[in-house]
């Protein structure tokens, strides 16, 4: 069986009794948890071994993935305890201040001091905080363009699209068919702005997971039998500011973002999950 992609997929298998066996008050909030690492699928008594099995095999592999990520998270805070800080608060146009580089992650305080330490504003997401490293270390500083492409068109895109469609826009898209309010939220929630509609879709958000990374989330409602969908959208210098890698991060680090958001506030279960 493959990896669960989202919440969603381990909701399914459960028993969807709310018997809180498993010390969460809903399936739905064990789901949640399971998908962010907090718990184990084998916590809900109520699933068999058969059921379980497949996932246990995921976990391992995915500890793997996770230690490996720690210490690139490791080696990029050594790296940017050795910069000097102030000289790249002016290269990508971030503040410094009281021996620390801020700038804003979807509005939000994003900071570091000379020793590699973060500090922010809202809970730091390790698909974000690398990103930040790589940005504080290598961005050139450009200034967005204002043309949108897709991942694809980025450079080293193409082979990565497949897959950065499965981790992004798949699970966002997911959300937004039945998240009604999800739009609304970004804007509020991570200080989006709702733009004129690009590319004939039904509603775009513009977001700044960094200060010149801007991102697009476009989504096109179902219509007529064919069925809704969502692109992400990049301002056509995001390479050269990033690394491909990290534009990767970010958008897989914003999908998990908007599964918790949904999660946390809750989705018809009727609509959602049958
Ligand atoms: S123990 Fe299993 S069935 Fe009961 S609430 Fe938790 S996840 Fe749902």
């Amino acid at each position: 069986m493959p990896s669960p992609k989202n919440a969603m997929e381990i909701y399914q298998l459960l028993d969807k009794s709310n018997c809180r066996e498993c010390g969460e008050k809903t399936c739905l909030a064990f789901a949640g948890a399971v998908f962010t690492g907090q718990k184990k699928l084998d916590q809900c008594p109520k699933l068999d071994r058969e059921t379980i099995a497949p996932f246990s095999k995921d976990s391992e592999s995915r500890k793997a993935l996770e230690q490996e990520r720690d210490e690139t998270l490791q080696m990029l805070q050594d790296r940017v305890a050795r910069i000097d800080l102030a000289a790249a608060a002016k290269r990508i146009g971030a503040d410094f201040a009281g021996d620390r580089l801020t700038l804003k992650v979807l509005g939000k305080n994003f900071s570091v001091d000379s020793r590699g330490k973060l500090y922010a504003d809202i809970h730091i997401n390790a698909w974000v905080a690398g990103p930040f490293f790589d940005y504080v270390l290598n961005a050139k500083g450009f200034q967005p363009s204002g043309s949108w492409v897709s991942f694809r068109e980025l450079s080293d895109g193409k082979e990565r699209y497949p897959l950065f469609q499965k981790r992004c826009e798949e699970p966002m898209k997911k959300v937004a068919d039945t998240y009604t309010d999800l739009f609304d939220d970004l804007v509020h929630i991570f200080s989006g702005r709702q733009v004129a509609k690009q590319f004939e879709s039904d509603i775009s958000v513009v977001l700044h997971p960094l200060p010149r990374i801007p991102l697009m989330v476009c989504y096109w409602k179902p219509e007529d039998g064919l069925e809704s969908s969502l692109n992400l959208f990049f301002d056509k210098m995001a390479d050269d500011n990033l690394d491909i890698g990290s534009i990767f991060s970010l958008g897989a680090g914003l999908a998990q973002m908007f599964e918790k958001l949904a999660l946390r506030h809750g989705f018809p279960e009727a609509q959602t999950f049958r």
